[in-house]
């Protein structure tokens, strides 16, 4: 069977930066998505599409088909009466914040005097990306799987 789409994959992959460090892996316990709903990142995606069980291969991917260019519009300096309740504001804490288009993640990159510059790029964006991928299952998804978009068990999303 090959990775097509609304078919259940599972990968295996060693995700590292263009200097060769290592940023994220598998460790075994493989990766499962489901091909054509957006779960990966859309360079990668894109080079799944076709493969099947045993494949081995090495994804180079650039920044704009990875997690997105930075954006400097991310960065923002606010108040720290932004964080009440925060006891000791740090560089690198991050948190979820609300905007226009939902809520998303952002980093503290810089706290002086009352002033916070938090970050809302993904600590990716602006990385060109390489995956050492091997594909180690494919299979149907269930219909409660495509519903939800995204795989269900080993690998997959645990619905509490
Ligand atoms: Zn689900």
């Amino acid at each position: 069977m090959n990775i097509e789409n609304n078919k259940v994959a599972l990968i295996e992959y060693t995700l590292t930066d263009s200097a060769g460090e290592q940023i994220d892996a598998s460790n075994g316990t493989p990766l499962a998505y489901v091909h054509g709903h957006g779960n990966l990142i859309p360079g990668l995606e894109k080079q799944l599409e076709g493969k099947t069980v045993s494949d081995k291969f090495t994804a180079k991917i650039a920044a704009a088909d990875a997690y997105g260019e930075r954006v400097d519009a991310l960065v923002q300096t606010v108040g720290k009466d932004m964080f009440q309740g925060v006891e000791e504001l740090e560089v690198g804490m991050r948190f979820e914040a609300q905007s226009e288009q939902g809520m998303h993640s952002v980093e503290v990159t810089a706290v002086e005097g009352d002033q916070v510059t938090v970050d809302g790029n993904h600590p990716l964006a602006g990385l060109d990306l390489t995956f050492e991928v091997e594909v180690t299952g494919v299979r149907e998804s269930t219909a409660e799987e495509l519903e939800h978009g995204h795989a269900h068990g080993t690998g997959g999303h645990q619905h509490d």
